[in-house]
């Protein structure tokens, strides 16, 4: 087995029993992006320097006899709307397309401290708009399970790199599925945390009142030690959550036996894939055979979510994007005076779809609008998180597909926004409920594409989650689902 094969955990071991160096599974790593990366497009950028130096000083702590945390030297591969001190860090948007960020994002500082070699920054949605990387300012990233297909998104340079074993972890970030849809759609695990678990301090902001860090792994225990790595409360996040992190690693054989898992009613609907839901009948199937309680729970304002999304979020994004204005970041255009400055930087610096989030977003606000709109969408939420709560009376997981279909083809959905908004129905409502919800893999649908169920939790019950996703670890042997890329001279397949 090639070092880059391995799951993180695997790594762990390999490097604390010291039968490789921090040095050789970096470079591994490396030389896997150098055969891959020209046909995937996962990176927008590279810092192998900088992985390298991360890694010799871990060996050379080994080496010392420091005790060093189990993550110690494992490469990470990073979204680029988290900031790294000093490294590019463009949210794949023109307007950022130069910005190098003076500090580091609180996730940053733990993995330095940690000593976790950043291999690079991952391709994604301009801003984290959308689903599928189509909207990178710069290119379009590719699945590895089917180089015409996308791997969705935003986080989907993330989700490629785990994927095709360029990077044994990846954070992603999740608004409104971001983390969850391209898991489902590359095969991965993918963890959106509750709000407020993981610091958003130096996660350039799209929509605050949702967005959150998360891990893409390959299995379950991956996640699991990732997710601790990053989780905490950190004073310079203001919605960050005062609570104690359990040991998300130390329980995770704790099964499933007794645990109540409704099936959420309102998602088995004629527009997803028959075969998706199918897929996820047989999980639970095999959930029940194994001792948990099963039924099916009713979420009935679910068709509300993705309405009430597109108000909350867009609304939201066009506050925190006043900032890009020339004067203070990046990206300025010719002006001839100040008006023009604004508006010629705003025009020129963003795509279209950022374009329309900020349209819709500052009409949803405006005077005259507001109560009809905005405050409209909050109470859908507010409503929403209580048939969540109902929900948990009688459940302990909820679960459901993760995505309607399996990945769909690159430009199939680029002209039609709504089609595209559509492919993450199924991650919309956690988001807004503010709780953990995980995306695992559910088998291969008959195109040999990879399909996802999600699973979610009340808040903080993220232990729960990982626990659940292990035993489906488990019952595949621990083997993760992984695509075949035959490599050829230069990359190419
Ligand atoms: N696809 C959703 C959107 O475009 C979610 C994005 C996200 O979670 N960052 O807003």
């Amino acid at each position: 087995m090639k070092l880059h094969e391995n799951t993180a955990v695997v790594l762990s071991q390999l490097l604390a029993k010291k039968e490789v160096s921090a040095i050789e599974v970096t470079q591994s790593f490396l030389n896997r992006i150098g055969d891959l990366d020209p046909l995937l497009k996962a990176f927008v950028t590279l810092t192998p320097e900088f992985a390298l130096k991360t890694a010799a000083e871990v060996d050379q702590k080994r080496i010392n006899g420091k005790r060093l945390h189990p993550l110690a030297g494992v490469p990470i591969a990073i979204k680029d709307n988290i900031c790294t001190e000093g490294i590019k860090t463009t949210c794949a948007s023109r307007i950022l397309s130069n910005y190098h960020p003076p500090f580091d994002a609180t996730v940053v500082s733990s993995l330095k401290a940690i000593g976790m070699p950043l291999l690079g920054k991952t391709n994604m949605d301009e801003f984290a708009m959308g689903s599928s990387t189509e909207n990178s300012a710069f290119f379009t990233s590719r699945n590895p399970w089917d180089p015409e297909r996308v791997p969705g998104g935003s986080s989907g340079g993330s989700a490629v790199a785990v994927a095709a074993g360029m990077a044994p972890l990846a954070l992603g970030s999740d608004t409104g599925g971001s983390v969850r849809q391209p898991a489902s759609f590359c095969g991965l695990i993918g963890l959106r945390p509750t709000y407020g678990r993981v610091s958003r301090y130096g996660l350039i902001a799209f929509a605050s009142s949702l967005d959150q860090i998360g891990p893409l792994a390959l299995t379950a225990e991956d996640a699991a030690l990732l997710l601790g790595a990053i989780a905490g409360y950190d004073r310079l996040d203001s919605t960050s959550l005062p609570e104690d992190v359990p040991d998300y690693s130390k329980e995770l054989g704790a099964g499933i036996k007794g645990i109540r898992i409704g099936l959420i009613g309102e998602n088995v609907d004629q527009q997803f894939d028959p075969e998706v839901n199918a897929a996820v009948k047989r999980k639970l199937t095999m959930l029940e055979q194994h001792g948990a309680v099963t039924g099916e729970v009713s979420l009935p304002l679910t068709d509300y979510g993705l309405g009430a999304y597109y108000l909350i979020a867009p609304s939201e994004a066009s506050s925190n994007l006043g900032r890009y204005d020339g004067v203070r970041y990046g990206y300025k255009a010719e002006s001839r005076h100040l008006e023009e400055m604004f508006s010629n930087t705003r025009g020129e610096g963003f795509g279209a779809e950022v374009k329309r989030r900020i349209m819709i977003g500052t009409y949803a606000l405006s005077a005259g609008y507001y109560d009809a709109y905005y405050l409209k969408a909050m109470q859908v939420r507010t409503m929403i998180r209580r048939n969540y709560e109902k929900a948990f009376q009688s459940f302990d997981l909820i679960l459901g597909a993760a995505t309607p279909t399996p990945a769909f083809k690159i430009g199939e959905k680029s002209d039609d926004p709504l089609q595209m908004y559509l492919s993450d129905v199924c991650n919309i409502n956690d988001a807004l409920a503010g709780i953990p919800s995980i995306s695992v893999p559910a088998g291969l649908h008959s195109s040999g594409l990879p399909m996802g169920m999600q699973i979610s939790a009340p808040p903080s019950g993220e232990k729960l989650l990982l626990a659940a996703a292990h035993f489906l670890d488990g019952q595949k042997r621990g083997v993760p689902q992984r695509p075949q890329l035959e490599i050829g001279e230069g990359g190419s397949k």
